[in-house]
């Protein structure tokens, strides 16, 4: 069930998204974030394309690179560094096109954090025969790419109030939506943040989050397919008790399982369920995400699909992963009010499972 404060939030959009409005409207909107938003200089954030220039692009995987976008339109080529932030809601994506083919339109999510002034970065796999992969590898400093946002793209929004636990099931590039929650949750700048900030401390658990836990279970062909392990490694170093990751291989080459995430350690049955529980660091696991390692990781957890705590909707689980990964774990990406497949077969209700 979506608060009233979102149901609000995504009407407002809505509308405006309706009548059009956006190049001569100002509105200040207060995010999950707690952020006041600015359409005018914005906007992207109420659905107006925004076509922005490719500041850089940095390989940092064999098949992945991280493209830094500027925040100011391409022709105001010296306002570049600027302190303008991406401003988009924790968790939400964007939508993207190429100037010269706006019909080809796909969703992807910023891995930089909130905070960072003047750019956003996007981690992009390189799909040769993709059309928008085809797309971003032609691109060049300086070309430009177009951006804007649809209530569909916003999700949940933190502080994430509603679950208990968290379960979230990526595969591949399917990690970038869930890097964005966790950096709200477990990001060093983030701490930084609400250190600094003054906002409301009467509820301070409840707005910062200090309670939730998350499961993570990333699925990856082989180790050099895992993105952003060395960031979210010091997310698990810096809140052990909360996040607890699993690494899932599913390439017959990367045969160890082993309790350092380093996947040099400690060989052990592959099985979830005797190391995933409040262990000290993440685990590597050689196998794909079934029905039988997601109960085993909820069990471990103390949760039991048929009890009570399943029914309380204390847990959610977050879906994010090529169309084939949605089909097999909970069904479309674009019904989301209809829960298939792994998660179904648990006992997971539409309230509890979100496609990203
Ligand atoms: C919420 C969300 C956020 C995303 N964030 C990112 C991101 O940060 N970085 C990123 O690189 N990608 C991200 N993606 C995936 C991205 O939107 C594209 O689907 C992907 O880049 C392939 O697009 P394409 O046009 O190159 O491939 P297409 O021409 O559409 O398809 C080429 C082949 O790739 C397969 N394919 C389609 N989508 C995916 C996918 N998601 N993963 C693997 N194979 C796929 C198709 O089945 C087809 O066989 C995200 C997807 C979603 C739903």
């Amino acid at each position: 069930m979506r608060s009233l404060r979102e149901t609000v939030e995504l009407i407002l959009m809505s509308l405006l998204a309706l009548m059009n409005l956006q190049d001569n409207v100002t509105i200040a909107i207060e995010s999950g974030s707690s952020q006041i938003h600015n359409y005018n200089d914005r906007p992207w954030l109420s659905g107006t394309p925004t076509t922005l220039p490719l500041l850089s692009k940095t390989p940092v995987s064999h098949d992945t690179d991280i493209y830094n976008f500027g925040l100011r339109p391409a022709e105001d080529e010296d306002n570049q560094t600027n302190e303008l932030t991406l401003g988009i809601d924790v968790c939400s994506c964007l939508l993207v096109s190429s100037p010269q083919n706006r019909t080809l339109v796909r969703p992807y999510t910023p891995v930089s954090s909130r905070h960072q002034r003047g750019s956003f970065s996007l981690l992009v796999k390189k799909y040769p025969d993709g059309a928008m992969g085809r797309e971003f590898l032609n691109l060049k400093s300086g070309d430009s790419m177009v951006f804007w946002q649809i209530p569909f793209n916003k999700k949940i929004q933190y502080p994430f109030q509603h679950p208990k636990t968290i379960l979230m099931l990526a595969a591949g590039t399917g990690i970038t939506p869930m890097y964005q929650a966790l950096n709200r949750m477990f990001g060093v700048e983030e701490d930084e943040y609400d250190n600094k900030s003054d906002e409301d401390t009467e509820n301070e658990d409840i707005l910062k989050n200090t309670t939730t836990r998350v499961i993570l279970l990333y699925a990856s062909r082989s180790k050099k397919d895992i993105y952003l392990k060395k960031e979210m490694e010091n997310m698990k170093k810096r809140y052990p008790n909360r996040l607890e990751i699993v690494y899932m291989l599913s390439d017959d080459n990367d045969k160890k399982s082993s309790n350092n995430g380093d996947g040099d350690g400690d060989e052990n049955d592959g099985k979830v369920s005797c190391l995933v529980a409040k262990s000290p660091s993440s685990i590597t696991v050689k196998g794909q995400i079934d029905k039988t390692m997601i109960e085993e990781a909820l069990v471990s957890n103390d949760i039991h699909v048929d009890d009570n705590e399943m029914k309380k909707d204390s847990i959610q689980a977050w879906v994010c992963g090529p169309p084939s990964f949605y089909t097999d774990i909970c069904g479309p990406r674009d019904d989301p009010q209809n829960v298939l497949g792994m998660l179904k077969e648990l006992g997971f209700t539409p309230n509890q499972v979100i496609k990203f």
